[in-house]
């Protein structure tokens, strides 16, 4: 059985984006109250008390947007600090950046994944829900700055949408041409907006690849994460492309990962919501921490099954409760 030691943490389910893909505009979103949020403390006990003695040595910090989270550099450098830990990234939409990198990389942290859907400002605006004055500009500006200051490696998450951003998929492969950044396309997935879903679809890695490939070639990179992407590069070229496609492609066998909601849910299979552990309310009410250790290692047993089992029937059906901000994308 594959070994499960990757736990991605959704610290916030609120965010300062609403991407059409993430958060529809038009889509009602209720958020959680403060008081049901895991605090810092109570997610670092989950993390010392029941996931490091199960095995997890990985973490990524995500949301909704992190950023928003005013004790996240203490958060990372409580996680970076304990000795079993051997890493830790972020996942980011790069609008605070500018004013965080610093911030963040004297906490510790080093690896950062910023999503950048767009190089044009007005299909960026269109993408995240703006109807003001331009994002773009300052989130590339915290794109650089992350870079300036050191993080390394830098990644940039893609989901392309067919008739939205799929005319840039040359433009963004080509940010790895000069820079060391490593640019990933995610597949378009039905959770969040099933609508927009429907009405466009998804477009599979292999005909991204294939674009990339009659422009410049493509080589397979030596370079490979710990995650299920395909790694790829342009020849000559400083950075790598990376190919997520848990749509065209199913990796539930290689899946090394579970997800702590915002309010403290576990869920097993991001494609799937059967399972799932309340482990704030089991905390808040004082379940001992070995008792808490049983039931999550029940459910790493069973993880397998629900990866398998329900995929198939949760992606036609586009019917998923939560959104990826709310899951912890
Ligand atoms: N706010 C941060 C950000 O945007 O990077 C972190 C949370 S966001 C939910 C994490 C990732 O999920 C982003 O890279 C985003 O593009 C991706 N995502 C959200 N909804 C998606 C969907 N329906 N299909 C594929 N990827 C999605
Ligand atoms: Fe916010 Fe990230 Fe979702 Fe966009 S993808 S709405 S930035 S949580």
């Amino acid at each position: 059985m594959n070994k499960i030691d990757y736990l991605r943490i959704s610290l916030i389910d609120k965010c300062n984006f609403r991407c059409q893909y993430c958060m529809p505009e038009d889509q009602e979103l209720s958020y959680l109250l403060s008081s049901e949020i895991l605090t810092k403390s109570e997610l670092l006990t989950l993390i010392k008390e029941v996931f490091i003695p199960l095995g997890f040595t990985k973490f990524r910090l995500t949301g909704g947007e992190p950023l928003l989270r005013p004790d996240l550099p203490q958060i990372v450098t409580e996680i970076i600090n304990l000795p079993q830990t051997e890493d830790v990234a972020l996942t980011t939409n790069g609008y605070l950046l500018q004013e965080k990198s610093h911030l963040l990389f004297n906490a510790g942290l080093r690896r950062i994944n910023i999503s950048l859907d767009s190089l044009n400002p007005q299909t960026f605006d269109k993408i995240i829900g703006n109807k003001n004055r331009t994002r773009w500009h300052k989130t590339w500006t915290g794109i650089q700055t992350a870079y300036e200051v050191g993080f390394n490696p830098l990644k940039l998450n893609v989901v392309i949408i067919p008739d939205v951003n799929d005319h840039e998929i040359l433009e963004l492969a080509a940010l790895t041409i000069q820079r060391n950044w490593h640019v990933r396309f995610i597949e378009f997935m039905p959770i969040g907006n099933s609508q927009l879903f429907s009405e466009k679809a998804w477009i599979p890695s292999s005909e991204i690849r294939t674009q990339i490939k009659a422009k410049w070639g493509l080589e397979e990179s030596n370079i490979k994460g710990n995650g299920p992407a395909d790694v790829f590069k342009i020849p000559h070229s400083k950075g790598t492309l990376g190919f997520i496609s848990q749509m065209s492609e199913c990796f539930c066998d290689r899946c090394n990962r579970i997800r702590l909601s915002a309010d403290g849910w576990l869920r097993p299979c991001l494609l799937n919501e059967t399972g799932q552990i309340d482990l704030k309310t089991a905390l808040r009410q004082g379940m001992k921490s070995e008792k808490m250790r049983e039931k999550v290692a029940e459910l790493l047993l069973l993880k397998p099954d629900i990866n398998f089992k329900e995929r198939d029937s949760g992606t036609q059906n586009n019917n998923y409760m939560r959104t990826m901000s709310q899951i912890g994308g």
